[in-house]
C-alpha cells in the first residue's frame, strides 16, 4: 500500500513491557506492516528525535505512548509527540496510572537517590557521585535530564485522546484495536478506553462466587486456595473488584489474586479507596453486629493493616493517576 497512514510507539519512563506487547501479536504484526507505516519505534526503528522534529505537524496517524512521565525528556517527547500526532493514545499503565516507578512519588527526591547512589550494600561510590544534568568532560559538555520530583501521568501533560490499560496491554485486546483501526474505525469517543471493558475483573472472573464476607486476610502463601472460589471469598487480597476488566481475568485464573494493573474500573476515581471500601463492605457483618462502633473501626483498621504495603498493594499501579497522587506523605 502506498502513502499508509504513518503510526508511532513511544517509551518514556517504562520498563519495555509495552513493546513485548506489541511484539506479542505475533501474525497479526504483518497486517500493522501491510497497513501502516511504523516510523518511530526507538526499540525498533532507528529513527532520531530530529527525524520526528522534521515531520509537519499531524503527521503521525496515531501515537502509542507508553510509560509514564519522570523526567524533562519525557516531557518533551510527549509535548513533542502530541504536536505529530492526529490521536495520541496513553499505552500502557504507567502512562495511564503511573505504574509501578509512580509508587516512587511516596518519597522526596533525595531519598531516591541516596537510596540508589549511596545507602545501597551493593553500590561503591566513594566520591558521593550522582548524575548531574551537565557534565564537562574531555570530549565536551555531556548533559542528562533533570529528574521529577515526582512521576506524572502522559494526560497530566498533555491532551490525550484514548487510554489502553495493561501492565502490559493484553496483545488480544491490542490486535483488536489494530484490526478496528485497519477497516477504519469507527473509533469510540475522545477519552475512552481502548482494549479493556468498563466493570471489574470480577465480572469476567470465573470463579464460584457467593456472599462475599472475610473473616481475616491473608498472604498468598498461606493456605493453598481452592482454586475453584473466588480468592478475596478466601480472604486472599484480590484487586478484582477496584480493577477495570478487559484482560480475561487472566490472573485468578492462574490462582493468583489480581494486583489491578488495568487500574480503576469506568467512574472509580481512585483505585485504593475503592479496594479500602470494597474490603470495609466485606467484613463478616454477623461479627461485627456484636461489636460497638469504635471496636468496628477498630476491626477495619486492623484488618487493613495485615495488608504489608498498603501503598504497594491497592495503588500499585495507578498512585500517579489516583486522588492521593503521592501527595500526601505517608511515610518517612
Ligand atoms: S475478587 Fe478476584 S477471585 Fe474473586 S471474583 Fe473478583 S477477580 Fe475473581
Ligand atoms: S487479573 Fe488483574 S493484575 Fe492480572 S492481568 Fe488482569 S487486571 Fe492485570
Amino acid at each position: 500500500m502506498l502513502n499508509k497512514p504513518k503510526i508511532a510507539f513511544y517509551w518514556a519512563s517504562s520498563c519495555g513491557g509495552c513493546e513485548v506487547s506489541l511484539v506479542n501479536l505475533h501474525e497479526k504484526i504483518l497486517d500493522v506492516d501491510a497497513n501502516f507505516d511504523l516510523v518511530f519505534c526507538p526499540c525498533l526503528v532507528d529513527t532520531k528525535k530530529k527525524d520526528v522534529e522534521a515531520m509537519a505537524d499531524k503527521s503521525l496517524a496515531i501515537t502509542f505512548f507508553n510509560g509514564g512521565i519522570r523526567n524533562d525528556d519525557n516531557v518533551e517527547m510527549a509535548r513533542l509527540l502530541r504536536k505529530k500526532s492526529q490521536v495520541l493514545v496513553s499505552y500502557g499503565a504507567c502512562a495511564t496510572g503511573g505504574g509501578i516507578p509512580a509508587l516512587a512519588n511516596l518519597f522526596p527526591r533525595q531519598r531516591l537517590f541516596n537510596t540508589v547512589y549511596h545507602g545501597n550494600p551493593s553500590i561503591d561510590n566513594p566520591g558521593e557521585v550522582e548524575p548531574q544534568t551537565s557534565s564537562v568532560v574531555s570530549a565536551g559538555t555531556l548533559t542528562l535530564p533533570q529528574f521529577h520530583d515526582k512521576v506524572q501521568t502522559l494526560a497530566q501533560i498533555v491532551d490525550v485522546d484514548f487510554f489502553f490499560p495493561g501492565c502490559p496491554p493484553e496483545s488480544a485486546q491490542l490486535a483488536k484495536v489494530v484490526d478496528l483501526l485497519v477497516a477504519g474505525g469507527p473509533l469510540p469517543p475522545k477519552g475512552s478506553f481502548l482494549g479493556s471493558g468498563r466493570k471489574s475483573v470480577c465480572e469476567e472472573c470465573r470463579k464460584k462466587k457467593g456472599d462475599k464476607k472475610i473473616a481475616k486476610l491473608r498472604r498468598n502463601w498461606e493456605p493453598v486456595p481452592d482454586p475453584e472460589t473466588c480468592l478475596l471469598e478466601q480472604g486472599f487480597l484480590c484487586m478484582g473488584p477496584a480493577t477495570r476488566d478487559g484482560c480475561g481475568g487472566l490472573c485468578p485464573e492462574a490462582v493468583m489474586p489480581c494486583i489491578g494493573c488495568y487500574g480503576p474500573p469506568e467512574g472509580v476515581l481512585d483505585q485504593g479507596a475503592k479496594m479500602a471500601a470494597a474490603i470495609g463492605g466485606m467484613l463478616d457483618i454477623q461479627a461485627l453486629k456484636e461489636l460497638n462502633e469504635g471496636e468496628i473501626v477498630d476491626r477495619i483498621d486492623k484488618t487493613l493493616a495485615a495488608t504489608p504495603d498498603y501503598v504497594g498493594t491497592f495503588y500499585k499501579f495507578s498512585l500517579a493517576g489516583s486522588l492521593l497522587r503521592g501527595g500526601v506523605k505517608l511515610r518517612e
